[in-house]
């Protein structure tokens, strides 16, 4: 084993490491920036040394889109659904047939029922090469890119086992509020419930847009039978670094299984993620060859289910409002209804062919549901009390934000307001810009956002970095002091030098680019001012030939660059000095040129860029100058004689490019 052989062994492990805590653990013990420290180091040394990556080293996560959509696999072991139970009586009959079955010697175990999409995976070899979807149990479809995304997903286990394990995929409450928010920022529809939002995401064509997604994973069975008890078997996952829900709870009899469901019914709610109910299993695994299977059903299980909670209430108004690429969503003001445990008073209605669907009207009064515990759902209209003078609902015909007329494509059923300078886009704009994922700017919430807006302090998204030269119409506005005021200042500060320009990039909001195409372009670009030097086709062939990139993107990205008002908006950040710089790749420790360090001149065979970031990543350091300890000066043709003459003097070797290829062998 190389040094190198053994850093990446262990850049590998503690990136895992990182992750399980992280996603798994919810106990980080690094910064996201130690993180990405680590990441991109193991990254420079692949590059310095590309024998190194293996299918399951940490940065192959992500790969492309599969050529033809999903393929379909055939299971060996099929993956059964799960019977349903919905009150005591129903356990204590589920039990009971057991009992007749097999006698009283034996335990339940009771879980929790993780609301997401079940999952199966298989490793060979240590390492994971498959992950398919139950689909009707006995075939399902091959998503394994999608989820080799899931950063709790381990790419290889210990002691190159091989084995099949099932599990569920699934998104934190918390993180599903976020993708939501950023989805209707985006005016793209929004995920009813976690259950949508994972499945959803598993079925994405692409990868790319899959990693984006929060998800996470637990499994909760191991298809070959080594163990006499399932949670024997748990524990087992577990320490391997599958990550299970660690929530099982064995239970002797059915009385005390069923106080237990009633106190999981009453915590359940702080779990940070959905459930719906509890399993119930047979702890013992020889017992459940007895018990066996009916068509659809193990009869060793069941799934206890907890009543979701519904109210009626009152549609006070149904107004419509514009996201950032103009989409109009239609939401429901209602008169406010408690329900599992918060006051609901607003409820999105998703788009226009639902509402025509359900046919929602003002006046009405309707069932909703808390799907879950997160998002509240319009169910249906209660059709018996609708007021005399209803009438259907009318979708506008003008931008409510900026009283353009709205206009609909063909075939979809969303509305959308066409105007680029459209107060409404641009608010929706600011919140995604602003937003912690992007550009960061913490003290830059809704209310503020609207009042800059409102008040013409801003009209485009540049404008916010022009806000400290308005200190008194900020004064002025809406419960901003002097303090708020300072804080608010101090955050666009911390912004205009201190976010990287893929952070600019994705916060823009050009249509396509997400998160990770965003960091791609910024990796080619460094900085503003290299993408908006190129010319726009230009940029168009230049993405369209990198890898992770898709023809369509990089056209969006094109189109962007050669619109006046978007094009505008970029100048203006470069003049008020927004950096927006991407960050240089961390140095490899055992490289090729550790040690040296180089001044490179004159006309080289490769840009001068490129030349550094390799000498970077090989280990070694670049000079702007030759100084003293500068080992090389390496001169392309055209070298002038003051560079020469300093190395003379200061002990620098001069050599050639062909020499100093000869060294990177
Ligand atoms: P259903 O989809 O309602 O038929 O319920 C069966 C599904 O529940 C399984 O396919 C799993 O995806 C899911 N599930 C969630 N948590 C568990 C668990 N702890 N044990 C077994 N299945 C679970
Ligand atoms: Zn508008």
């Amino acid at each position: 084993m190389t040094v190198h052989d053994k850093r990446h062994a262990e850049l590998s492990t503690l990136l895992q490491k990182h992750n399980y805590e992280y996603y798994v653990l919810d106990s980080p013990s690094v910064t996201d920036g130690e993180y990405d420290t680590l990441m991109n180091e193991l990254k420079a040394l692949e590059k310095a040394h590309p024998q190194l990556v293996t299918a399951s080293s940490p940065t192959q996560r992500i790969g492309a889109p599969p050529k033809d959509g999903f393929k379909r696999v055939t299971r060996a072991v099929k993956m059964y659904s799960l019977d349903n139970a919905y009150t005591d009586d129903e356990v204590r009959a589920f039990a009971q047939r057991i009992v007749d079955a097999v006698g009283n010697d034996f335990s339940f175990v009771a879980e929790p029922k993780i609301d997401g999409a079940s999952i199966e995976v298989t490793y060979e070899n240590g390492q994971m090469v498959l992950a398919t979807t139950r689909g009707n149990g006995t075939v399902g479809e091959n998503v394994t890119l999608n989820v080799r995304t899931i950063r709790a997903m381990p790419l290889s286990i210990p002691e190159k086992r091989t084995l099949t394990v099932r599990g569920e995929i699934f998104i934190y409450g918390a993180d599903l509020d976020a993708v939501n928010e950023l989805r209707a920022s985006r005016s793209e529809p929004t995920f009813a419930n976690p259950r949508n939002a994972a499945s959803g995401s598993l079925r994405l064509i692409d990868p790319r847009l899959t990693a984006e997604r929060p998800l996470r994973v637990f499994f909760y069975d191991l298809v070959e039978p080594y163990f006499e008890s399932h949670s024997e078997m748990l524990s087992h996952l577990d320490g391997i670094g599958l990550p299970t829900h660690r929530a099982e709870k064995r239970c002797d009899d059915v009385e005390s299984l069923l106080t237990y469901i009633k106190e999981f019914g009453e915590s359940r709610q702080k779990l940070p993620y959905e459930t719906d109910g509890i399993v119930i299993k047979v702890d013992e695994i020889p017992l459940r060859d007895e018990l066996g299977f009916t068509a659809r059903f193990p009869r060793w299980a069941t799934a206890f289910k907890y009543p979701a909670e519904r109210r009626t209430t009152k549609i006070l108004s149904i107004t419509a409002d514009v996201g950032r690429t103009g989409a109009l969503t239609p939401a429901a003001n209602l008169e406010p209804v408690p329900l599992s445990g918060t006051i609901v008073s607003r409820v999105t209605l998703h788009n226009l062919d639902l509402i025509k669907e359900k046919d929602v009207r003002v006046g009405d009064t309707v069932w909703m549901q808390k799907a879950g515990e997160i998002i509240p759902q319009l169910l249906s209209v209660v059709l018996e009390e609708r007021p005399k003078e209803t009438k259907p609902w009318k979708p506008p015909t003008h931008c409510p934000a900026c009283e353009e007329k709205v206009v609909k494509a063909d075939g979809e059923a969303v509305l959308r307001c066409v105007n680029k300078e459209c107060v409404g886009r641009l608010k929706a704009g600011l919140r995604y810009f602003t937003h912690r994922n992007n550009m960061d700017i913490e003290n830059m919430g809704d209310a503020l956002i609207a009042q800059v807006v409102d008040a013409g302090l801003v009209k485009d998204m540049a404008d916010v970095f022009a806000l400290p030269e308005k200190r008194k119409a900020l004064l002025v506005l809406e419960r901003m002091g002097k303090k708020s005021v300072d804080k608010l200042l101090a955050a666009i500060e911390a912004a205009r030098v201190g976010r990287s320009f893929s952070r600019l990039l994705s916060g823009l909001g050009i249509p396509l680019v997400g998160t990770v195409g965003a960091g791609t372009i910024a990796e080619k670009y460094r900085a503003l001012p290299a993408l908006l030097a190129a010319k726009p086709e230009d940029v168009e062939k230049d993405l369209a030939a990198l890898d992770g990139i898709g023809p369509k993107m990089a056209k969006s990205v094109a189109d962007y660059l050669a619109d006046d008002f978007y094009r505008a908006t970029l100048e203006k950040f470069l003049s008020l000095s927004v950096i927006a710089k991407e960050p240089e790749k961390v140095v490899v420790a055992g490289g090729k040129l550790d040690g040296m360090s180089f001044c490179v001149t004159g006309t080289l065979s490769r840009k001068r860029g490129a030349i550094h970031t390799e000498i970077e990543a090989n280990g070694g350091e670049v000079h702007k100058s030759v100084k003293k300890g500068t080992t090389y000066l390496l001169a392309g043709d055209k070298v002038g004689k003051t560079k020469t003459d300093a190395a003379a003097k200061k002990g620098a070797k001069v050599i050639d490019e062909d020499t100093y290829l000869a060294m990177l062998e």
